[in-house]
């Protein structure tokens, strides 16, 4: 079966799996902001999923931009650390980009997720190679890009997008951080995964599972 469009309903699966997803691997998501920073990503990440979560059941919404916009305001104001802020802005542009609609095409999707990661950049200003998120959105997008020229089944580049977030995830460790508390280490941040390219990889698996198990 192929999936040519995602609606409301299925993202509002992807955001319950990646709740499920971050609290089942919480451990791992402090440990690995222990090595580099003060072990607070799997806190801030389950707080802020749990808050959206409840937010998105208490209010389900209507249209794709009136889900992305709670689940974004949720996010900024419930997470104090770095990546508060930056999944917010992603899941803001995201809902902004597709605008007042229930269900978003491949291509659509596409620009939505493309529009949530220029939100990260903005925002956080880190190029690829500083060791953030950014090094797994984008080779996941790019991924995600790629398969959509080939097929129009979401849950395939969904799928592309995961395997190519497991190797970005792993190809932090080498990296030396240049943006968020990882980069006071200098050259000590070199030989560990960054905790936010590890949750962003979940994003990915959330995305590929939800839309897989249907
Ligand atoms: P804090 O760093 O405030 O403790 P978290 O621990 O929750 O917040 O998140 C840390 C993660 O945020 C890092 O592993 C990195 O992936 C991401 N991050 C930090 N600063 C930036 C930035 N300027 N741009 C993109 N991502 C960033
Ligand atoms: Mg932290």
């Amino acid at each position: 079966m192929t999936t040519e469009t995602i609606t409301v309903d299925q993202l509002t699966g992807w955001l319950a799996r990646f709740r499920d997803l971050v609290t089942e691997q919480v451990a791992y998501l402090t440990e690995l902001d222990s090595a580099i920073g003060d072990a607070d990503h799997g806190s801030n990440m389950t707080r802020g999923m749990d808050a959206v979560v409840d937010k998105i059941r208490a209010a389900p919404a209507g249209t794709i931009d009136e889900l992305f916009k709670a689940v974004g305001m949720t996010l900024v104001t419930t997470v104090g650390g770095a990546s508060g802020p930056l999944y917010g802005t992603f899941f803001l542009r995201i809902g902004a980009a597709a605008g007042p609609v229930g269900t978003l095409d491949v291509h659509g999707f596409a620009s939505a997720l493309r529009a949530g990661m220029g939100g990260v950049v903005a925002r956080g200003k880190a190029e690829s190679g500083d060791k953030t998120m950014v090094d797994v959105l984008g080779p996941a997008l790019d991924a995600f890009d790629a398969a959509i020229v080939v097929s129009s089944d979401i849950a395939s580049a969904a799928h592309a997008a995961y395997s190519a977030a497991q190797t970005a995830r792993d190809a932090t460790e080498a990296l030396l951080a240049r943006k968020g508390r990882a980069s006071y280490l200098g050259e000590r941040s070199i030989g560990h995964i960054d905790p936010g390219a590890a949750s962003t990889s979940l994003l990915f698996q959330a995305l590929s599972e939800t839309l897989t198990k249907e």
